[in-house]
């Protein structure tokens, strides 16, 4: 089945002006030269930046008028990326989403409140129309605003949760100032992604919450959420094989490495029409584990994702690379060219504090100034890269000068 989608997938590639130029300096003309799966070998590995470079269009490999949704990458500074769907698209994500919950155990007596942002962020929708397809009752209250999340699980008797990690511990951390207390609340289950988290931290909201946490892993160009999940076992999560083909590279040399072996893990899609990608380089380290699953599913599972190859951050779930930083801190008049960030938990979020050398002229001794400054400063990153930060501002001269590759970030979260 991998084999005839992948020669499905690579002949909808060739219909896109981007991949058509790929594949044919990789020698490739048509998916006949596809015989089995070792020659995936033979095709590029596409990267964020291909993606970048081919938006808008680049990728798309049916006619406008069959797409009916498309979603861009979290980051709304320099280029986006972005994903064209189909209806058939998106009945499949729909399909593999509920997938997701059903292998949970959860089902049409749960009540879902997905506390993921709704948007063009793929968090929210994906989980939501898996969750109505599995037949669950779902509360699409998205990210945020604690007091109304608390108040919903109790009114409806929530039992399964969608969030962050970061926001499970936040929300815990809430609870007496709002007023509500656990045993008011019938939560069981939580599927939290997005971001990296230990499977101490795990253990931890489980034995905070008392019920049962199950890792999401997902990302937007291969849809979002959906792509792999823990069942009851929680032991790795399956990826859905039939809909995503996987490898592991080493990412310093680009080579296949023993599935048993950490490595950068790189996948194509192989049920999607309008936008297919071939050999994603995701950035995320992992294994794949062996052995089978206890609960009977064949598709592979991936472990735990410890680390990623690039510099992107993921603050509060949301990705935000150093460099669109420092385009909009760029762009306030006033600033100077050196600048650091801080990365701290306060609690259970991340705090982002800016360090900014700003013209000399600046420090006249009129404080407000100053101050209009500081608070710009924080709005235009807040709008572009979705974070507010604390905002400090230094004199020309005042923080340290890099003479190689300089080091602006500086993360302080603790590494569990
Ligand atoms: P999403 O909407 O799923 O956050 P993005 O494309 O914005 O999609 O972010 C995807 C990235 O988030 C992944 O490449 C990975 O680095 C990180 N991520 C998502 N889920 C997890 C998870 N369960 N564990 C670790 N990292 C995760
Ligand atoms: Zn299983």
């Amino acid at each position: 089945m991998q084999l005839q989608r992948l020669r499905r997938t690579v002949e909808r590639a060739l219909l896109t002006p981007f991949y058509r130029r790929r594949l044919a300096q990789a020698g490739l003309k048509s998916s006949e030269d596809i015989l089995s799966l070792d020659d995936l070998r033979r095709l590029p590995l596409t990267t964020k930046s291909d993606l970048r470079e081919a938006y808008p269009d680049g990728l798309l490999a049916v006619d406008k008028s069959d797409v009916v949704r498309l979603h861009t990458s979290s980051g709304t500074t320099g280029t986006p990326t972005v994903i064209y769907h189909t209806r058939h698209d998106l009945d499949s994500w729909t399909e593999l989403t509920a997938r997701c919950i059903l292998a949970t155990g959860a089902g049409r007596a749960d009540v879902f409140q997905n506390m993921m942002t709704y948007g063009l962020f793929t968090g929210g929708l994906g989980l939501h129309y898996g969750a109505e397809r599995a037949g669950l009752l779902v509360i699409p209250s998205g990210a945020g605003n604690t007091g109304r999340q608390l108040r919903l699980m109790k009114d409806f008797r929530t039992t399964v949760l969608h969030a962050t990690p970061s926001y499970m511990l936040h929300i815990h951390a809430r609870l007496p100032e709002e007023g509500f207390r656990l045993d008011e609340l019938n939560l069981k289950k939580a599927y939290l992604g997005g971001e990296p988290y230990s499977e101490n931290t795990r253990r931890k909201i489980e034995t905070l919450y008392g019920i049962r946490v199950y890792n999401s892993y997902g990302l937007s160009e291969m849809n979002g959420p959906g792509v792999a999940f823990e069942c009851i076992h929680q032991d790795g999560m399956h990826i859905w094989e039939d809909a995503y083909h996987v490898v592991l590279i080493a990412p310093d040399t680009g080579r296949a490495c023993a599935d048993d072996h950490e490595g950068e893990l790189v996948m194509t899609t192989l049920d999607r029409e309008a936008t297919p990608v071939l050999r994603y380089r995701t950035g995320d380290i992992t294994t794949l584990l062996p052995g089978g699953c206890p609960c009977g599913r064949t598709h592979r599972r991936i472990a735990r994702i410890t680390g990623r190859t690039d510099d992107m951050l993921i603050l509060n779930g949301v990705n935000v690379y150093p460099s669109q930083i420092e385009q909009l801190l760029m762009r306030v008049p006033g600033v100077a060219t050196n600048y650091a960030l801080t990365i701290e938990k306060v609690g259970a979020l991340d705090r982002l504090t800016v360090k900014t050398e700003v013209d000399r002229q600046l420090f006249t001794g009129d404080l407000s100034a100053l101050d209009r400054l500081k608070t710009h400063i924080a709005e235009a990153i807040k709008s572009g890269a979705l974070i507010r930060p604390v905002v400090e501002l230094h004199e020309p001269g005042a923080l340290p000068v890099f003479e190689m590759k300089a080091k602006r970030v500086t993360d302080l979260r603790p590494k569990e």
